[in-house]
C-alpha cells in the first residue's frame, strides 16, 4: 500500500508513519528526517537546507523531489511505502505522480489538529538523535528522563519546535501544503483523521481510514 501522510507539523505524521511502516512492512520516507540527518552530517545537502529548516521555511521542490526519487530507486518499495512530510506543495505532488508512473497513491491520510494543540505538543516533544524515536514529556515520556528507550541515546529537542518557529511552520503549511487536501480529494484517495486525542486513539482512526473505501 502506498500512503501519503498530510497534516500540519505536530499532527503525528512521524509517530504514526513509523508505526504504520512497521505494521505494513513497508519503508517510511520522511524528508524532514533525511534533511536533519544531512544537516547533522554537514553534507552539501545539509548545508544548503540548513537555513530554511531552521527558519521553518520549505527547502526547494527540486531538492526534496531529488531525495524522494533516489529513495524510491534504492529502497525496496515493492509492497508500498509511507511518505511523511512529502509532498508539501502542489508541485511536489505533481512531481511525485510523474515519478510513480503507473503506480498510484492508495491513501492520503490527512491528520487534522488545531494550531493550539500543535504548539503545546511540540513544546514538549523530544527526539532521539540516533534512531529518530519520538517522545513527549507530557503524553509519552521516556522511562528514563532524557534517554531513548529504544537505543539509550540522549534525547534532544528540535530547533524548529520553538513556539515562534512553529507558528511560522503553521503559516507555511496553511499556504503551501493545505491545498494538497483538495488535490488528493480529487484523486479520490483522501481520508480525514481526527488527530487531537491520545496516540492509540489516533492510530485506531488511521486504521479505520485506511480500510475505508472511497
Ligand atoms: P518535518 O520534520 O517534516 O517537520 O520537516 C522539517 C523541515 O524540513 C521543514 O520545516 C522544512 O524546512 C523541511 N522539509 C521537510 N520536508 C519538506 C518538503 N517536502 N518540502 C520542503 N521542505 C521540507
Amino acid at each position: 500500500m502506498r500512503i501519503v501522510l498530510l497534516g500540519p507539523p505536530g499532527s503525528g505524521k512521524g509517530t504514526h508513519g513509523k508505526h504504520l511502516a512497521e505494521v505494513l512492512s513497508v519503508p517510511v520516507m520522511a524528508t524532514g528526517d533525511i534533511l536533519r540527518q544531512a544537516i547533522a552530517d554537514g553534507s552539501a545537502l545539509g548545508k544548503s537546507a540548513q537555513e530554511s529548516v531552521k527558519a521553518g521555511q520549505l527547502v526547494p521542490d527540486e531538492t526534496v523531489l531529488g531525495l524522494i526519487e533516489t529513495r524510491l530507486r534504492l529502497t525496496d518499495a515493492q509492497h508500498g511505502f509511507i511518505l511523511d512530510g512529502f509532498p508539501r506543495t502542489l508541485a511536489q505532488a505533481q512531481g511525485l505522480k510523474l515519478l510513480l508512473g503507473d503506480r498510484r497513491i492508495d491513501r492520503a491520510l490527512n491528520l487534522v489538529v488545531s494550531a493550539e494543540v500543535v504548539i503545546t505538543r511540540l513544546k514538549d516533544r523530544w527526539l532521539c538523535g540516533t534512531c529518530d524515536a519520538i517522545y513527549n514529556t507530557v503524553s509519552l515520556p521516556p522511562k528514563v528522563v532524557g534517554k531513548c528507550e529504544q537505543c539509550g541515546s540522549d534525547l534532544r529537542q528540535r530547533i524548529d519546535d520553538q513556539p515562534d518557529t512553529v507558528r511560522k511552520r503553521l503559516e507555511v503549511y496553511a499556504r503551501e501544503s493545505a491545498p494538497l487536501v483538495t488535490y488528493y480529494e480529487r484523486e479520490g484517495v483522501l481520508r480525514n483523521v481526527d488527530a487531537t486525542g491520545p496516540a492509540v486513539e489516533v492510530y485506531a482512526a488511521i486504521q479505520r481510514a485506511i480500510a475505508k473505501a472511497a
